[in-house]
């Protein structure tokens, strides 16, 4: 299974000053890299780009990943970022 980069990933943690990212408020520790639009294979199939970019990595919790308290971003816009990221790096391969 695909998954975030380990650049992606301790950018992520540096960029959220290891809090989590669940909502402004929380200020909970990380444990996890959540992908907000699931790692599911028919996903990484709709959005080879966008699923494993920091766009759709979220720091988060344990406790609040448990809790389902997090980012939210629809198939709609998920489809308009990996246009986006397909129009700007020339494709996926
Ligand atoms: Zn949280």
């Amino acid at each position: 299974m695909r998954t975030f980069s380990r650049e992606t990933g301790e950018a992520m943690l540096l960029a959220s000053d290891g809090k989590c990212q669940c909502s402004k408020e929380c200020t909970k520790p990380v444990h996890d890299l959540d992908h907000i639009i699931s790692n599911s294979k028919p996903n990484n199939k709709l959005f080879p780009l966008f699923l494993q970019s920091p766009f759709n990595c979220c720091p988060i919790n344990r406790g609040c990943h448990d809790q389902k308290g997090r980012k939210s971003i629809t198939l709609n816009q998920a489809k308009v970022y990996e246009e986006y990221l397909q129009r700007i790096t020339g494709g996926d391969k």
